[in-house]
């Protein structure tokens, strides 16, 4: 019988580049805040709205050397997968139209960080989704992004209506077709919900985890990878309350005659460690195996202080990881890279061809 204790404790390969799959462009000059009040007041007074976003090479620079890039520098992250600001997506504004719009314009945003710091960011796509309307119509954007900008995923949102969860679960037909295109452009989607607009449910604190939550829940009770194989999610902010209630979860799957979890959803559902503290991630990676766990710190993003227990900032997540013990460097290694590669493989093709 192998020494897990031995093979776990083994010296393995170094950890070569560090990957943050979950960034947000938070920090997008005023002018994209603007630009979006005033199209919500065009919307709202029955107006139509054609103004262009003017933002200069020069303020997308300062937004970004004094935070996202700054904090890279000094916490060790190589690249972030980056998308528009999830809590502006607010696809529960206005109707298609405006939401098609706005993430036009936030992507094309996304777009410009990217080619200004092609070393330290590439773009996933926020999708022009609007409740009540079919996932299909977003298919467009998504392959413009995908294939014209080079991002290299999505942003789901599974609750368009923010708080109200007015369309079907992420596992009904309504979404197939979307996901008919995600397989076919191999591109996976970040489950993410925007702002919450239902006065019960805080932003971050409980609407995001509530997503998270769902949407795993959803995939547990449906055979929806058996009919796309392929299809890959990631559920950050820790997979939501999955991973803390792995016991529930298992049982639940036992109870109602689903395949064991590894089976049922392990191949196609990953979690990111945006947890905010050490003993989380520790839970993290003792719960979930390694290959299912990507690096992410959602920075600058939901919690942006500093832990007074620690001296160190609540998102500086590889600080925790660093700090597990038990974890190989093999393991760190896959947490930090291998896994985000094999999630996003059109990234993967990119570090390939460069070298890397
Ligand atoms: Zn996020």
């Amino acid at each position: 019988m192998a020494d897990i204790t031995m093979e776990r404790t083994t010296p393995t390969k170094a950890i070569t580049m560090i990957i943050d799959c979950h960034g947000h462009y938070t920090t997008a000059p005023t002018p994209l805040r603007e630009f979006r009040a005033r199209q919500i007041a065009a919307h709202e007074a029955g107006g139509a709205f054609d103004a262009s976003l003017t933002i200069s090479d020069d303020d997308i620079r300062t937004s970004l050397e004094k935070s996202q890039l700054k904090m890279q520098r000094e916490r060790g992250a190589d690249l972030t997968i980056f998308s528009p600001i999830a809590g502006q997506m607010a696809h529960h504004t206005g109707n298609e139209a405006v939401s098609l719009r706005w993430t036009a314009v936030c992507n094309d945003l996304v777009y410009r960080v990217c080619n200004l710091y092609p070393e330290n960011f590439v773009g996933v796509c926020q999708l022009p989704q609007s409740p009540g309307v079919p996932p299909a119509n977003s298919i467009p954007e998504l392959e413009r992004c995908v294939r014209e900008l080079g991002f290299v995923g999505c942003n789901l949102n599974p609750d368009p209506a923010g708080g109200y969860w007015t369309d079907p679960p992420l596992t009904d037909r309504w979404w197939y077709p979307l996901y008919e295109k995600m397989v076919e452009l191999d591109v996976p989607a970040m489950v993410h919900v925007s702002s919450s607009c239902n006065p019960n449910f805080h932003g971050t604190g409980a609407h995001y985890i509530n997503g998270d939550t769902t949407a795993f829940m959803q995939f547990l009770t449906s055979d929806l990878f058996r009919d796309f194989p392929t299809l890959r999610f990631i559920i950050p902010h820790g997979g939501g309350a999955a991973p803390y209630h792995w016991g529930r979860y298992r049982g639940l799957a036992q109870d109602l005659k689903r395949p064991p979890l590894t089976e049922l959803l392990l191949k196609n559902v990953f979690f990111d460690t945006c947890v905010y503290h050490h003993a989380g991630v520790e839970l993290l990676t003792k719960v979930i195996p390694v290959e299912n766990i990507l690096f992410g710190s959602e920075m600058v993003g939901a919690v942006r202080g500093i832990d007074p227990e620690t001296g160190f900032y609540f998102d500086d997540t590889k600080r925790y990881v660093d700090a597990v013990s038990y974890l190989t460097d093999m393991d760190k290694k896959k947490i930090y890279e291998d896994n985000t590669r094999r999630v996003f493989p059109r990234l993967d093709a990119r570090l390939s061809k460069s070298g890397k």
